[in-house]
């Protein structure tokens, strides 16, 4: 489960410009479809029409066929792991900061063995230990650092469907590499939306689709896209 489709949708800030302009897209259940476009051409929008920060103006946001204006809030954002550009921290812990709306899942009482692994491997990573005091009082992280701990955090969240915006565009290329197998990681199995404008960071993604002007221009496997440049 967790097939993402966005069906003839439509939206604007303002009444009078719209962004996207009928755009329709289609996530399979655990595939990963990278959206690429100019600055400006609405891919962010994209992520918080799923994300539900607005509402579409035309057609609808399905998450298994079912349109997202029909389930709460609280179960749309428990399916969907989002990963920002600049993961912003609390000034408090590593530990609070993974853990983080979620204080009854400790990360280091997680019974899954296998998936408690799997985040403790992004910790270690960290030259710091969970009791780390982070942000303006504390250690400041690199931005490679504070997307490790957002990882984290995805993780012990566990969503079928992830959100990936920018994930990597501030950072500098060799800190890239090591998040995007940190996110290639995070991604396995689950309905992934990438959002990105480097071509080399979405080359595993099975289809891309480019927005310009908030329509959906082309689309194809990363391959086609690159041959037709
Ligand atoms: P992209 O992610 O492709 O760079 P965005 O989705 O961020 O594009 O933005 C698309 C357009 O919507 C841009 O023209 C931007 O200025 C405008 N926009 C984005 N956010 C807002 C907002 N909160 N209010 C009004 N206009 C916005
Ligand atoms: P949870 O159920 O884990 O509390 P939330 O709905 O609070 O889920 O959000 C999940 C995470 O995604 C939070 O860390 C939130 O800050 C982050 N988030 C959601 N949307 C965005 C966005 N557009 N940009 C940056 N961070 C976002």
């Amino acid at each position: 489960h967790g097939v993402v489709e966005f069906r003839n949708v439509t939206f604007g800030y303002e009444p009078e410009r719209p962004i996207l302009k009928g755009i329709s897209l289609t996530v399979p259940a655990g595939g990963t479809l990278a959206l690429v476009g100019p600055s400006g051409a609405g891919k962010s929008t994209v992520g918080r029409l799923l994300f539900r920060f607005y509402d579409v103006q035309g057609g609808s946001v399905r998450i298994d066929g079912q349109d997202i204006r029909d389930v709460t809030q609280d179960s749309l954002h428990a399916q969907i792991g989002v990963v920002p550009q600049d993961t912003v921290l609390f000034n408090d812990t590593i530990r609070y900061n993974i853990a983080y709306g979620r204080p009854d899942a400790d990360i280091t009482q997680i019974e899954d063995a296998a998936r408690a692994a799997r985040i403790h491997d992004f910790i270690v990573s960290l030259p710091q230990g969970y009791d780390t005091q982070v942000g303006e009082r504390g250690l400041k992280l690199s931005g490679g650092e504070k997307q490790r701990v957002g990882i984290a955090r995805t993780l012990l969240k566990d969503p079928p469907i992830l959100l990936l915006d920018e994930a990597t565009s501030a950072l500098d290329t060799e800190t890239e590499q090591d998040i995007q197998t940190a996110l290639r990681r995070l991604g396995a199995g689950r309905t992934t939306l990438v959002i990105a404008h480097r071509l080399s960071t979405i080359a595993d993604a099975d289809e891309i689709a480019v927005l310009e002007d908030g329509r959906i221009v082309e689309r194809g496997s990363h391959a086609a896209l690159l041959a037709r440049q």
